[in-house]
């Protein structure tokens, strides 16, 4: 009898039990190092695998959200931590929100009854020599972090997320905001920003709401983001600011900072606006446009009210809110590739958090393409780049694929995929349906071809 193959995962987290499972289940011996209890990361409060640390909910299961496409891949995938999320279910409409302790149990009974699973409890502060998955999370340990530091270069792991919120191109004004580059010096003729022009008396209202709205509490480890954000190893820079601490430092604070309009016409005036907010593309295909210089520690319906502030920008849909927390993540377009290997060591993998991919379900999922990638290259067969059009292949290809200068996590969405082949004009609705439609067809075809 040929002896199993060896691989050792590093965090029992979302993606680190997935990752675990799946290899076992492929008939790897694996090695799965969890620190906690005996090791904190100051979020998660019990020993228990797969602990979520905050909402209890893996986002809405309707078949045309992003989300729900997601949970089918997984469904499709034999993912075993949303069979145990199914099984911890609470009544919550259309959500898939799970009772977190019944599921933490659930994952941790499934991994310590699987014959190829040994759980050591034990901090790992290097880098596995041989095959492994790092899937230590936003909260890696100090020790860890250093080590991969060590591997990536300082340069490509980051500590902190200060994250501006990105609206939908779709949900954004176009009467009242306008596309212009200052003093017209763009790449793009139509200018590469879309501008949001104030004038003086919405802007002191904007500020004065901006100043008193609800914040998030910050826990210990993050209260130096009130000072400047440590974006990089070692760098500190104030342009990490939250927005509604700058406005803090006084009314004309932004007008003179993120929001100075100079250089900008707004079309309608055919003056300068008293202020604006820039919106940046953030995806390719230009359906995404995060607000720049914003980001910011309000809670999340405090931005919706605050943000839909700013003119053009009342109907806006959030993607994603702004937030500021510890998050250790990896530079992925320079360091990995979409299978999640890591680029200079094809026996290592990462997944979950630590590969920029933002939020519970994507973390599941990059920890189930690790370990099923793993168990393939142990055994001798080409880890595999899922296609684009399917949810967990876009995100593969965005954190591999994004421009390294403003990486930013990531969690599933629309936005991400790439345009529908049809030119036929279709409502929001209309086309996430396609998109879901060409993700499960496309996935199915996949697995076939294999
Ligand atoms: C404070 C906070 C709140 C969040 N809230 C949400 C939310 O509400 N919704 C959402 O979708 N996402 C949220 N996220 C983002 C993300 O989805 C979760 O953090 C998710 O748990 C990440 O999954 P993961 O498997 O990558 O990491 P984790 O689930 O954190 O798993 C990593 C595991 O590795 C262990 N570990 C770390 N270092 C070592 C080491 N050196 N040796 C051994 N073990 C180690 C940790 O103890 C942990 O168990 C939040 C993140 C943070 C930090």
């Amino acid at each position: 009898m040929t002896p199993k193959q060896e691989l050792i995962v590093v965090g029992a987290g979302l993606a680190g039990s997935e990752a675990a499972w799946q290899a076992a289940q492929r008939g790897l011996r694996v090695q799965l190092y969890e620190m906690r209890p005996t090791i904190s990361t100051g979020a998660h409060q019990t020993g228990d695998l797969a602990e979520l640390v905050c909402s209890n909910s893996l986002g809405s299961m309707l078949p045309d959200r992003a989300s729900g496409v997601l949970q089918n891949e997984l469904r499709r995938l034999d993912s075993m931590l949303l069979e145990c999320a199914e099984a911890a279910a609470l009544p919550a409409g259309s959500a898939l929100a799970v009772d977190r302790a019944v599921f933490a149990r659930l994952v941790t009974a499934r991994i310590e009854s699987h014959p190829n699973i040994e759980i050591r409890r034990q901090e790992v502060t290097r880098i596995p020599p041989g095959p492994a998955i790092i899937a230590s999370g936003p909260l890696t340990s100090t020790s860890l972090s250093n080590a991969i530091a060590a591997l990536t270069g300082e340069e490509h792991l980051h500590f902190y997320d200060a994250i501006a919120p990105i609206v939908s191109l779709e949900s954004v004004h176009m009467g009242i905001a306008f596309r212009a580059s200052r003093f017209g010096r763009g790449e793009q003729e139509q200018g590469d920003y879309i501008n949001c022009p104030f004038t003086q008396a919405e802007y002191e209202t904007f500020v004065a709401e901006l100043v008193s709205a609800e914040r998030i509490q910050l826990r210990d480890f993050e209260r130096e983001i009130e000072m400047g954000v440590k974006a990089r190893a070692h760098h500190f820079f104030e342009g990490c600011l939250p927005i509604e601490i700058m406005a803090r430092r006084g009314n004309q604070a932004l007008a003179f900072g993120p929001m100075r309009p100079v250089g900008l016409t707004d079309p309608r005036s055919g003056k300068r606006p008293y202020a604006v907010v820039q919106l940046r593309q953030d995806n390719l295909a230009g359906s995404l446009y995060n607000l720049v210089g914003f980001q910011t520690n309000l809670t999340f319906p405090e931005q919706k009210r605050v943000f839909r502030m700013i003119p053009g920008l009342k109907e806006a849909e959030f993607v994603r809110y702004g937030q500021m927390h510890r998050n250790t993540f990896v530079a992925a377009p320079k360091v990995l590739l979409p299978t999640l290997q890591f680029r200079r060591r094809a026996d290592l993998f990462f997944a979950g958090q630590i590969t920029g991919v933002e939020g519970y379900l994507g973390n599941v999922a990059t920890g189930l393409l690790a370990g099923w990638n793993a168990a393939r290259r142990l055994q001798g067969q080409a880890p595999l780049t899922l296609p684009v059009t399917t949810m967990l292949g876009a995100l593969c290809h965005y954190i591999t694929h994004a421009d390294l200068a403003d990486f930013q996590p990531m969690k599933a969405n629309f936005g991400i995929l790439p345009p529908l082949a049809t030119r036929s004009r279709m409502g929001r609705r209309e086309r996430a349906r396609a998109y879901a439609e060409r993700a499960r067809l496309d996935l199915d075809h996949f697995l076939e071809e294999l």
